[in-house]
């Protein structure tokens, strides 16, 4: 067949690494077929093997890295066996790639208008003016504000998520027939995630280009992929079209990375966390690699291991349940009724999902009532804007603009936007962590107190009564310290009242709460995993029993299974502790979630606020509805 003919191939591809603790065997005999003009999304946690099989498919692995059975093929052409010299002409022209680091992939000394020329004139027929005007048409198409002037910035000038955009210019610009692209979008916006993504799809339906999309977004993957592979500890575990894959999971962690996705069908509820984590790649495995977590484990699990079978047209899972004389009825009864369960709900009015969702939450059924714990009134932020030798302040950037809102006690305002709009900075002042750099104007009356007149005694009580958690914990941990000396750094500086005897049952209490065990306070950050580490942040800002929690961003560096038990675990405690929570996120499924109130904002200002019902199911502001419906959902593949 012609298409398959012009197919990105993996046969039986084997990669191993060599670690510390031995031989990593990170990928085990995959199979992938990538057509031109199709998409095929490669789907699964972080330590899944996805990112690995980029890496392989293009010869770029690691040092540590080899590949050690199977075979690559573009179309006929065997890529394994080809010099590096020609491989190095594949890459980036007929195979384009795009990685989620955009910082070391652009030359930091060289104008990012000549990188993307530098792309068209390699691979394209065009030179000089020609190239240049292109370079400004690829630039603008890729959402790069005033292209003609950026085209001659230095990579320095732009930020994270524009550099990210000039790659995706320079590696669309040498028009390739195969796209590579390991998270393009995660670390962008979602109304330019949206136009990133509908370039793709135009590019895809213009030149027929296949596109391997990796990526842990499943609103992503439903809304662009033509077919999904799951991947789990080095293997497929299942393959099938994304409608298939979508409308009927068959693979028991394809069921349950569906069911720990938040969004408004599940609110009231926990979420369906996976326990444990992907095992280590450097052991044997005797059987099912996913037992240890699988909920319909049966005996024979752990020591057989379950082959890649076709269970229905085009639908591969690797499961004990689908081989013949595997699965007791039960099971596979018990197999439909999850896939059901995790089947998109209808698009309706988010009243009635929410109506639909719920044995009622306690917190919820108190009503917006509640009478408020912080009042915001007018708040604005500016920061000095210094330039020459002097440093001297030649106007003031208005980060925030009137912003005014309130969170009652006990509740969840989310605050959502796109980055750049002010809402990390609100976050910061109410924490006092801009004191000195900034001008703060407005009022935040913390129970009445304002938190911006607060001196001595009373800013250190205001300083107990907030803590806040950011997305990445290792970064706010200190790496030197262990858990109990980082958990006692706040009670020290906030609470020096309490003795050692106190302060140690506080911090074991603690751990308990969020689910760590005792012996964790001992170690230090960087022996536990993304999930552990936030949990450790949790219960940081836990610590001194604050009334207000701020959480920017707490879940948006975790694959969704993890997500899903810090999501819980925020949830539980604010029901036992009564905390109120300002929940910072630009994540609309967590949103819908979590959130009981949300304010909208955009360039500093609220555009939009009230009820989560109200403002996600009838949004009145314009941004609002844009925002929204870039939002890439699973609803997309049911009803595609
Ligand atoms: Fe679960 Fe057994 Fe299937 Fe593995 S083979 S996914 S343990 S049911």
């Amino acid at each position: 067949m012609t298409g398959q003919a012009q197919a990105l191939h993996a046969d039986a591809l084997r990669v191993e690494l060599d670690a510390d603790d031995g031989v990593v065997r990170a990928i085990d005999g995959i199979e992938l077929a990538i057509a031109r003009g199709r998409t095929f999304a490669l789907v699964g946690e972080s330590g899944c093997g996805k990112s690995m099989t980029a890496l392989a498919l293009l010869r770029l692995l690691p040092d540590n890295g080899r590949i050690t059975a199977g075979e690559v093929r573009l179309g006929a052409q065997d890529l394994l066996a080809l010099p590096e010299a020609a491989m190095r002409a594949v890459r980036g022209g007929r195979i384009g790639m795009i990685f989620q680091e955009p910082a070391t992939s652009l030359n930091p000394v060289m104008r990012v208008g000549d990188q993307v020329v530098e792309a068209i004139e390699a691979h394209t027929v065009l030179r000089g003016a020609a190239a240049r005007a292109k370079a400004v048409e690829w630039l603008a198409r890729v959402g790069i504000p005033e292209p003609e002037r950026r085209i001659d910035d230095y990579p320095f000038r732009l930020s994270g998520g524009q550099k990210q955009r000039v790659m995706i210019a320079m590696t669309l610009a040498a028009e390739p027939d195969f796209l590579i692209a390991d998270e393009p979008t995660t670390a962008l916006d979602v109304t330019i995630q949206a136009q990133i993504l509908e370039l793709l799809a135009q590019l895809q339906r213009e030149r027929r280009m296949g596109l391997l999309l990796i990526t842990h977004d499943l609103g992503v993957v439903a809304g662009m992929a033509d077919d999904v592979a799951l991947m789990y500890a080095g293997q497929v575990v299942e393959a099938a079209s994304a409608r298939d894959f979508f409308a009927v999971p068959r693979h028991p962690y394809a069921q349950a990375l569906l069911r720990a996705l938040p969004g408004q069908q599940r609110r009231g509820r926990p979420l369906e966390a996976i326990a444990g984590t992907v095992p280590a790649l450097t052991q044997a495995f005797a059987g099912c690699r996913f037992e240890p977590r699988c909920a319909a484990a049966m005996p024979h699990c752990a020591h057989q291991p379950p082959r890649l079978l076709q269970v229905a047209p085009g639908h591969e899972v690797r499961c004990l349940l689908y081989e013949a004389g595997g699965a007791r009825p039960a099971h596979r009864a018990a197999a439909a009724a999850v896939a059901s369960a995790v089947a998109p709900a209808p698009p309706g009015p988010a009243a009635a999902h929410a109506d639909q969702a719920a044995p009622a939450d306690p917190l919820r059924a108190e009503g917006a009532a509640a009478a408020a714990l912080l009042q915001v009134q007018g708040l604005r932020v500016g920061f000095p804007i210094r330039r020459g030798l002097l440093q001297r302040t030649r106007g003031v950037f208005q980060a925030v603009d009137s912003v005014s809102f309130e969170v009652g006690r006990g509740r969840t305002l989310a605050l959502v936007g796109e980055s750049g709009c002010g809402k990390t900075t609100i976050g910061k002042a109410l924490v006092q962590l801009l004191r000195g750099q900034a001008r703060i104007e407005g009022r935040a009356l913390l129970e009445g107190r304002d938190l911006f007149a607060l001196q001595g005694e009373e800013l250190l009580a205001a300083r107990r009564d907030i803590q806040i958690i950011f997305q990445d914990p290792f970064a706010s941990l200190n790496p030197r310290m262990r858990v109990y000396d980082l958990l006692e750094e706040g009670l020290l500086a906030l609470a020096p009242t309490l003795d050692a005897g106190a302060r140690r049952t506080r911090l074991e209490r603690l751990t308990d709460q969020v689910g760590l065990r005792r012996d964790a306070l001992e170690r230090f950050p960087h022996e536990f995993s993304g999930g552990q580490r936030q949990r450790i942040a949790i219960a940081r800002a836990l610590a001194l029993q604050p009334r207000l929690v701020i959480c920017d961003e707490p879940t948006s560096a975790l694959d969704v299974s993890v997500q899903a038990q810090i999501l819980n675990l925020l949830r539980e405690l604010q029901r036992e502790l009564s905390l109120s929570c300002l929940f910072i996120t630009h994540n609309i499924g967590v949103v819908e979630y979590i959130a009981d109130e949300v304010a909208v904002m955009r360039a500093g200002r609220l555009v939009e606020q009230g009820a989560a019902d109200q403002v996600l199911g009838s949004p009145a502001h314009d941004y609002t509805r844009t925002l929204l419906a870039a939002v890439p959902r699973l609803t997309g593949a049911a009803a595609g």
